[in-house]
């Protein structure tokens, strides 16, 4: 089994219910086992502001599938939640991201790992910190503590 994170966002449709209807989804998924799950955060949207603030959470879990099984099973339940691809930083219903998958690190149109965005965003890094520690490994010389 190998560990990854995922952080889980929404703006759409009732966010609180999509963030906890995705963990129970994860958790329900044969091939997932769910080992922590964060609070709920709310923070405001990264670029156009006129849509609603997001739910945020992030969850560690142990699975037996590759990075692009998990991506293609996380956007299986995308498209359960009715996620439409509408605008870059729009409102969506659903958003699931692998932040990390064990130390892989690989960078490809279809998926980049760790996440490039982790550092960047408190919506990230604040749901990690509860989950895990300040000295949790991000890349080769990068720390969960270098980006408080
Ligand atoms: P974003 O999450 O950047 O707001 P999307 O959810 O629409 O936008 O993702 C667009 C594409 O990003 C996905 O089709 C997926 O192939 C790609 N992608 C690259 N790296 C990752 C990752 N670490 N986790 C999830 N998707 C990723
Ligand atoms: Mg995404």
């Amino acid at each position: 089994m190998k560990h990854a994170f995922i952080g889980i966002g929404s703006n759409l449709d009732s966010p609180i219910t999509q963030v906890r209807g995705a963990i129970e989804d994860i958790k329900s998924h044969n091939k997932i086992k769910l080992l922590k799950s964060s609070s709920l955060y709310k923070s405001k949207p990264v670029g156009p502001q006129d849509q609603d603030d997001f739910i945020n959470a992030v969850v560690k879990i142990a699975t037996t599938l590759s990075p692009l099984q998990l991506l293609g099973e996380l956007q299986k339940i995308e498209y359960l939640h009715h996620r439409k691809r509408l605008k870059k930083w729009g409102p969506r219903s659903l958003d699931l991201d692998i932040l990390m998958f064990e130390n892989t690190v690989m960078r490809t149109k279809k998926l980049t790992l760790p996440h490039p965005e982790i550092s960047r965003r408190d919506f990230v890094i604040v749901p990690l910190l509860e989950i895990t520690h300040k000295n949790l490994v991000i890349t080769k010389n990068k720390k969960l503590r270098d980006y408080l």
